[in-house]
């Protein structure tokens, strides 16, 4: 099963992704985690992108999409993938159909995460991240049981660099601009299921998963 999350930063695509593709046994694809792990390495496309994040621009498409084209020539993927955070406008968009038609495959379903933008906002201002697993924390909502320390690996927590108000009112402006063009583009395709997303992140899992097993004969789910 092919899968892509749609919603603003803070809408929880990522800690859904991760649940879902646990739960699917699907690999996960973060574009900003593979950046931010290019970052974190140092290399070429670390470098160059790393500006762009800290801004909370997006990295050039073309950038984003040899990166992801890569990521897409490992046999993992052959039984499908959880995407998150790609695409994120229209060019992209047409990008991914192009290199999922050229491996002969298809998208399954989009998954739009609903959220309100004071929410998104409370979100991230407290997000924690594990560096070693990436699993995500928060200060209030979902505070890890040990101050600093992952629940799931032991690893150190810290606050993403784009975390900060500035940045954040930034990306969420860069995504309005973006969304609705493409929220069109997959409603148009017949692949767009909205799940309101408000509500804490096991709830909107439910949600989720309630939704694939109405839609698609997946006995995994
Ligand atoms: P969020 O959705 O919370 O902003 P991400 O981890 O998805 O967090 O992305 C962080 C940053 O990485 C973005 O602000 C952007 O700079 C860059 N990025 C991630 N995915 C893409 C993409 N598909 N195209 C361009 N830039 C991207
Ligand atoms: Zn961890």
């Amino acid at each position: 099963m092919r899968i892509i999350l749609l919603g603003p930063p803070g809408a929880g695509k990522g800690t859904q992704a991760k649940a879902m593709a646990r739960r699917l046994e699907l690999p996960h694809i973060s574009t900003g985690d593979l950046l931010r792990q290019n970052v974190s390495e140092g290399t070429s496309l670390g470098k160059q992108a790393k500006g762009f994040m800290n801004k909370g621009m997006l990295v050039p498409d073309e950038l984003v999409a040899r990166m992801l084209s890569a990521r897409f020539k490992q046999q993992d993927i052959k039984k499908g993938f959880m995407l998150d955070g790609y695409p994120r406008n229209l060019a992209q968009a047409r990008t991914l159909a192009d290199m999922l038609k050229d491996g002969g495959m298809k998208i399954d379903a989009v998954i739009y995460l609903d959220t309100s933008e004071s929410v998104v906002i409370q979100r991230l201002g407290g997000r924690l991240v594990c560096k070693s697993c990436g699993a995500n924390f928060h200060i209030k909502n979902m505070p890890p049981k040990v101050k600093g320390v992952c629940d799931n690996c032991g690893g150190a927590l810290y606050q993403r660099a784009d975390d900060n108000e500035a940045t954040i009112k930034n990306r969420l402006n860069v995504y309005e601009k973006e969304v609705s063009g493409l929220i069109e583009y997959y409603r148009k395709a017949g692949l767009l299921q909205r799940v309101p997303a408000d509500e804490d992140a096991p709830l909107v899992l439910d949600k989720i998963v309630k939704l694939l097993q109405r839609n698609n004969d997946f006995s995994k789910v």
